[in-house]
């Protein structure tokens, strides 16, 4: 049996509806518009498509929205600066900033500064660590996305069996995190993992974030599993003509057709998580905004 594909437009655009709704609402009853600023510094060709996204799309929603494009040769001490201005900005209830940063700026440091009331991407220390004790918290984006996606496709997940094949804390560790939370029976898998297809297929959910194309092939996945593919890796055409043209495609971690004949639901990439993405980040939004007016 072929695997039911997961739509991800589909449940993104009803996420998208419910926020624009939600925006419209507290605009009317309580004259808050939430405002998010996106920050990206230099001129990364797949983050600038992200912001652009991530713009347009809280415009659509009615929200305030602001870009500020940096070039690459910003200084840390410079974007501090502006992380510090839009934490005392009371338009902005959140704030994004792109990843990856230029190399000679430290992440952590910007981190540091950035208020964890106005943290959409949920990347600070506090809210990681309200997240571990259970408290109400900002969450990645990525990961919330994924967490709908399957649980409006899978259904009940206590109990399952759930592997994450990476740990970064964009991605991989909070995904984890949510997944227990959820209780499922979490494994979280790395570079470093013995017999990752071993592991992989005692998996009923399988969420990859490695970043590797196509690396998890079909007969690495329990038959009927659900797998979720967060993985966005850019590769040349397998035709010669397009790649000598320099054309390029997307692909996931996982090799798409070989796993939707074993998997039981699948998520495209694209066409899967990535929408769901930037539908959480107007969620968070609203909740960042909502919070620090007392509302949520
Ligand atoms: P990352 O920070 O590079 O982390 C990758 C993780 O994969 C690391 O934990 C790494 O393990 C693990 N890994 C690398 N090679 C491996 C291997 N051979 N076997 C097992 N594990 C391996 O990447 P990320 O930010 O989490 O992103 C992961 C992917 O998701 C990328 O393709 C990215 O573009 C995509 N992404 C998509 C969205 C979206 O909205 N669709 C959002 C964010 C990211 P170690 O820790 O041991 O190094």
């Amino acid at each position: 049996m072929a695997a039911q594909i997961i739509d991800g437009k589909i449940y993104a655009d009803a996420l998208t509806a419910r926020v624009t709704q939600e925006v419209a609402a507290l605009v009317r009853d309580h004259r808050l518009k939430p405002g998010l600023a996106v920050i990206l510094v230099g001129d990364d060709p797949a983050s600038q498509i992200y912001v652009r996204r991530k713009g347009e799309q809280s415009l659509a929603a009615g929200m305030h929205s602001v870009t500020h494009r940096l070039p690459a040769q910003t200084s840390e001490s410079a974007l501090i600066e502006l992380v510090r201005r839009l934490n005392g900005d009371p338009a902005i209830h959140g704030i994004l900033v792109q990843l990856p940063l230029p190399k000679h700026v430290n992440e952590k440091r910007v981190l540091e500064v950035l208020d964890p009331d106005k943290d959409v991407d949920g990347l600070t220390v506090t809210n990681a660590g309200r997240r571990a004790v259970g408290l109400p918290a900002l969450t990645p984006c990525t990961p919330v996305g994924c967490m709908i996606l399957l649980r409006e496709t899978v259904g009940e997940l206590a109990g399952r069996r759930a592997l994450v094949v990476g740990r970064s804390i964009l991605v991989g560790k909070p995904m984890a995190e949510l997944l227990l939370a959820a209780d499922c029976t979490v494994t979280v898998a790395h570079s470093t993992t013995r017999d990752l297809p071993a592991v992989c297929r005692e998996a009923e959910i399988l969420v990859a974030a490695i970043g590797r194309p196509q690396m998890i092939r079909g007969d690495w996945i329990r038959s009927g599993a659900a797998v979720i593919d967060v993985g966005t890796n850019r590769v040349p055409f397998r035709d010669p003509v397009q790649a000598a043209a320099g054309k390029t495609k997307v692909v996931g971690d996982v090799a798409f057709k070989e796993a939707s004949k074993v998997a039981g639901w699948i998520s495209p990439s694209p066409g899967g998580v990535g929408l769901m993405t930037v539908a959480c980040l107007l969620q968070n939004t609203v909740t960042a905004a909502k919070r620090q007016h007392g509302l949520g």
